[in-house]
């Protein structure tokens, strides 16, 4: 039986896990906290810190792959895991281009991808002196997520809020809507598809409110974001699971926000309203079976389940029983003991042909979950 190990234990982990079951291979997790969402529920898990070389190396070594859940890990020990022959999803050198939003920003002008013009700023200072290219979002180089690395700078008196170190200041695009196309590269080099997801965003926490997809937008426009984001999986040249976030203006153009080289959030529905979904895919990938076919079953929309602001400590999840008595709504928990103000806790699937039924429910939902830790 392969033996496959996943660098982070968190929701992505967790869920990856859950399809693995259906598949011969043996699980390991490396995270540093036992009681990480995916500990339970892989066959080995392995105390670790997944940014440190040596650690990341001991877990790769008698491993035959290797996935991430998170962009952060030690790509050096990686590195050299594949030169001894482990296969690594996604390729290190993919993940370098990635991680850093410099080399990611540089990777789509040389191969002609578009997305917003940019220059690249290396401290406070520079970016000060960038006046001209205002208004512009900011956008920190190495270790930004969920919106912590990016700061829109609208005027001037802006510019003393961005980042003190290496980032890139990108036009800031009027968005019309944001959308996301997973898709899946095999060990050949084939290709696979998943529907348009379009996002919509609670502005104030700036973290994703909900989800649906199919996007809803003409399809000259699908075809454009598809094909765009097929020749940045393709450029990437690394085999593996890719979210490719996208932005629509007012004008219809297509440009490409950001990349991540794994499963993602805007692809969780499809546990649900895809025949093979994302966690599926992968195994599929790493395990070196056919692809799995992306179409979906039924339009889905994904509210994510995040802790109540203000409220941190042991998790409590009020309103549970409402939702749970929703028609074709599928809740997910992640199982994180300690929750706090705005972090994901958990997601919910609503599947419909009706769209309106779709955002009734996802309101609905929202509404009536309440995730509140006992120190609140
Ligand atoms: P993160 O990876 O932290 O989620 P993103 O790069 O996706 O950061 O940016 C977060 C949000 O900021 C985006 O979803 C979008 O709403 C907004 N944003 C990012 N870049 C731009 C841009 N060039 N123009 C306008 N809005 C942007």
């Amino acid at each position: 039986m392969r033996k496959i190990g996943i660098l982070g234990g968190g929701q992505l982990g967790r869920m990856l896990l859950q399809a693995a079951v259906n598949y011969p291979v043996e699980t390991f997790v490396m995270e540093k906290e036992e009681d990480c969402p995916a500990a339970h529920l892989c066959h080995h898990f392995v105390k670790g810190d997944f940014r440190d070389f040596q650690d990341v190396y001991n877990f790769g070594k008698g491993l035959d792959a290797i996935t991430i859940e998170i962009e952060s890990v030690n790509e050096d020990a990686l590195e050299k895991l594949e030169n001894e022959g482990v296969k690594i999803y996604p390729k290190p050198s993919t993940l370098r281009t990635i991680k850093n939003k410099i080399k990611q920003k540089e990777f789509y002008a040389k191969n002609e991808i578009p997305s917003p013009a940019f220059v690249v700023t290396k401290d406070l200072e520079e970016l000060k002196s960038s006046e001209e290219f205002i208004p512009a979002v900011h956008k920190i180089a190495l270790g930004g997520y969920d919106g912590r690395g990016v700061k829109i700078i609208r005027g001037k008196s802006d510019l003393e809020k961005g980042f003190d170190a290496p980032a890139v200041l990108e036009k800031l695009v009027v968005i019309s809507k944001e959308i996301a196309q997973i898709i899946a590269i095999n060990d050949k080099f084939e290709a696979a598809i998943y529907p348009p997801v379009e996002m919509v965003f609670d502005s104030n926490l700036n973290l994703l409110d909900y989800q649906i997809s199919p996007a809803d937008l003409p399809e000259r426009i699908l075809w454009k974001a598809e094909a765009i984001a097929l020749k940045v999986a393709r450029s990437l040249g690394s085999p593996g699971i890719f979210a490719v976030e996208l932005f629509v203006d007012k004008q219809n153009e297509v440009y490409v926000n950001e990349t991540a080289p794994r499963v993602h959030n805007s692809g969780h529905h499809t546990i649900e309203a895809n025949f093979s979904s994302q966690f599926d895919m992968l195994w599929r990938i790493m395990l070196g079976y056919p692809l799995g076919n992306t179409d979906h079953i039924l339009p889905a929309a994904i509210v994510n389940l995040l802790g109540a602001a203000g409220s941190s400590g042991p998790a409590q999840y009020d309103g549970l029983t409402e939702i749970l008595q929703m028609d074709n709504v599928f809740v997910h928990l992640y199982g994180k003991k300690e929750t706090r103000g705005g972090r994901k806790m958990g997601h919910a699937t609503i599947l419909s042909t009706d769209k309106s039924d779709l955002i009734h429910k996802a309101h609905r939902i929202k509404n009536a979950i309440s995730i509140v830790g006992s120190k609140s």
